[in-house]
């Protein structure tokens, strides 16, 4: 049974997907002692000096998951967990699977904005992260670090695997987060296919670039596909290329998985940094549009094998294979991972429905019913094609978001905290193309009375416990909005104007 206000799958397309080994009936919290038990001594994860072996790990992940027994958080709950790449977070969040407690994973650079939105949305009793004021702020019962969950290991009633392990957020297609129920079954099913796929084994050494919170950096294959293999995670503070190429060049690191926009940094950096990176076989770049141009120069510059990667947090995820011809892997987003995937093209726009593919977002009937096809294709919002030798290729996106390196940004939500300034009447956020981020935010605004500079319009936006990552880049004021002949702010003729200044912005609005 799944969690009350999740969308399980049909019935008979469960059975089938069983009957398949598709999905194993594998519970995620226990993972770390059958890992323990296979690999042993062997090192799983590291972090600075710390290293942790796959022993050590299930000893952590049984004492933290007794913890939040200790705390009175009972199986079903939600809780809000919000850490940097550290230790931690893996121990905390397979104790969470273990003691059946659902984690909602918070970005680390979310702030009281959105981790209210993700608190009220779950109706979350808990919090583990470093922020304690904020969760103060939004009366959450039990606020802690992960140090408060220490007890002494206890048996926990059996989880359903089909149920919902964990909630990832949604890039955003409409103001706020939406939470993206995953399943044990569907997520060891994700993991498991992408860590075959990459042909992941225990000699790898997996970089964390990225934040471990991401899809990309916790499954695909990530953190959890390479324990999965024996392999050893090594977690980085960030994305930047003088820690990742040290860390590559001490850990002999194997594999990695980074946006484009620190791809296009660590080529940067290759000019004047030059630690050894040969261990590396693989580097898999995703998240946002990767150009072929920059694609171009990673086996050559970098020395390792491209993959390109294009998901979502929701499910489907595509990816070039290994041993895809060059051109292949440069131009396209390769094939969708799974048999079992299913994929459609309407109108432009990329339908797919799949094993692990949502079937509805947490408590959000009416989205739901407009982001779903009512035979449970989720309309991921991407517009593509397919090659004649079967890869897709990510021509655009018909959804209201800016990709700014490879953060999603959803429009209406920075629209509606700049129309809560006394001086901002309407607003409209587009994207405008940028060389290094591939996207920027640009703020149209119209106002009657005073025009506030940036930097104000910043502070104030920053004063709302908004994430920095979603202040606008520029903001131009304008006279009116462009409308389409419906009468709806016409968005593409305003990211036209905001990619080309020179356009006259001379619109008029019907009255
Ligand atoms: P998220 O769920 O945050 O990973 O965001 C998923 C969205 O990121 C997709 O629906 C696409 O809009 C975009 N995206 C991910 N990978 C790629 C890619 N390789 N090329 C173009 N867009 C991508």
């Amino acid at each position: 049974m799944m969690l009350p206000g999740c969308t399980p799958w049909p019935e008979d397309l469960a059975a089938y997907y069983r009957s398949q080994q598709v999905w194993q009936g594998v519970a995620l919290g226990d993972l770390p002692s059958e890992w323990a038990a296979r690999y042993g001594d062997a090192t799983a994860l590291v972090w600075h000096d710390e290293r942790i072996s796959y022993r050590d790990l299930a000893i952590r992940v049984a004492r933290t998951a007794a913890g939040f027994a200790r705390h009175g958080i009972q199986p079903g709950d939600r809780v809000v967990l919000q850490l940097p790449n550290t230790p931690d977070f893996v121990v905390v969040a397979f104790a969470m699977f273990k003691a059946g407690v659902k984690a909602v994973f918070s970005l680390a650079s979310h702030r009281s904005n959105e981790v209210g939105h993700l608190s009220d949305t779950s109706g979350a009793v808990g919090y583990v992260g470093p922020n304690h004021d904020i969760a103060h702020g939004l009366r959450i019962k039990h606020v802690l670090s992960p140090e408060d969950l220490d007890g002494t290991p206890v048996a926990h009633p059996e989880i359903d695997p089909s149920d919902v392990a964990f909630f990832l957020l949604s890039g955003g297609t409409t103001a706020l987060p939406k939470l993206i129920p995953r399943t044990h079954d569907d997520y060891a099913y994700q993991t498991r296919t992408v860590a075959d796929l990459c042909q992941v084994t225990s000699d790898d050494v997996y970089l964390a670039a990225l934040p471990v919170e991401f899809n990309f950096t916790w499954g695909c294959p990530g953190v959890i596909g390479t324990l999965h293999q024996g392999g050893t995670v090594v977690l980085a503070d960030d994305p930047g290329a003088d820690d990742c190429f040290a860390l590559i060049a001490r850990e002999k690191v194997t594999v990695t998985s980074v946006v484009p926009t620190v791809a296009h940094l660590w080529l940067e950096a290759r000019e004047y940094l030059d630690d050894d990176l040969s261990s590396l076989r693989l580097m898999q770049i995703g998240g946002a549009r990767l150009q072929p141009e920059l694609a171009a120069r990673i086996e050559p510059e970098l020395g390792c094998r491209l993959q390109q990667v294009f998901g979502m947090a929701e499910g489907l995820l595509s990816m070039s294979r290994l041993d895809d011809p060059a051109e292949r892997v440069i131009a396209t987003q390769g094939r969708p991972v799974s048999p079992f995937d299913e994929i459609q093209i309407v109108d432009g726009e990329l339908l797919a429905r799949g094993p692990y593919t949502l079937r509805g977002y947490y408590n959000a009937p009416e989205h739901n019913a407009k982001a779903f096809t009512p035979d449970g294709f989720y309309k991921t919002g991407d517009l593509a094609s397919v090659t004649p030798d079967g890869d897709l290729v990510i021509e655009g996106r018909i959804k209201d978001v800016v990709i700014r390196g490879g953060d999603k940004i959803a429009a209406g939500e920075v629209e509606g905290h700049l129309l809560a300034h006394p001086d901002v009447d309407r607003a409209a956020v587009v994207p405008v193309p940028d060389e290094f981020l591939g996207e920027r935010i640009y703020a149209f605004l119209v106002s009657r009375h005073g025009r506030p500079s940036l930097p104000e319009l910043k502070r104030s936006l920053h004063e709302r416990g908004l994430a920095d990552f979603k202040l606008p880049d520029r903001v131009e004021f304008v006279d009116a909005f462009p409308l389409t002949p419906l009468g709806k702010v016409d968005k593409k003729v305003l990211a036209a104007a905001a990619a080309d200044p020179m356009t006259a912005r001379d619109w008029k609005e019907r009255s």
